[in-house]
């Protein structure tokens, strides 16, 4: 893994990074943003479209707002019935598993907004209907994903088919569409 320079923060890993893509310029990086704070920098400093283009993203502030939640493919085991849950992003069933008091369990990939590890596990937990315990899920894994990696639905696909109440954006914040407040306007 690479790491390149954010003028805020330092060093930062790929997997932080996304890049602003400019139609028709040559592999489409114009400026990159450290999705972490919002800072933006130019691809080539000395190729003037792409200054100009960091600078005025970093004056119009979007990076402030954007916060510091990033995406994560998240992934758990659980024993209680679906009808129990109710995650406003976008998830699945993955599978079944034997859980090893022999409870049946199912296999649940998820993809979620928040700005840690531990913040995506609570919002996983915070999904399912009280009464709830941390043994309700068995964590399989949760990885940062590079937001680059992850616009607008294009998670979606035969894999990780797109449900009518879904939606995913997560440079909007947006990660629902059954009418809720994770969704637009
Ligand atoms: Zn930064
Ligand atoms: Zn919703």
């Amino acid at each position: 893994m690479t790491t390149q320079e954010c003028p805020t923060c330092g060093p930062v890993p790929d997997v932080e990074l996304y890049g602003i893509e400019y139609p028709e310029v040559y592999d489409g990086v114009l400026f990159w943003v450290h999705g972490k704070c919002g800072t933006a920098w130019p691809r080539n400093a000395d190729w003037e479209a792409s200054v100009a283009a960091a600078r005025a993203h970093n004056e119009r502030g979007e990076g402030v707002s954007r916060s510091s939640v990033v995406p994560w493919w998240i992934s758990w085991y659980t024993h209680r019935p679906l009808s129990e849950f109710e995650l406003h992003s976008p998830w699945w069933v993955s599978g079944y598993a034997d859980g090893e008091d022999g409870r049946g369990l199912t296999i649940i990939v998820a993809a979620v907004l928040a700005g840690s590890e531990e913040e995506a596990w609570a919002e996983v937990l915070g999904a399912f209907d009280e009464p709830r315990s941390d043994s309700d899920i068995k964590r399989r894994f949760c990885d940062e994903q590079p937001l680059g990696a992850m616009v607008a639905d294009s998670i979606f696909g035969d894999r990780w088919p797109k449900a009518e109440w879904m939606a995913w954006s997560p440079q909007d914040g947006i990660t629902c569409a059954c009418g809720c407040e994770r969704g637009e306007g």
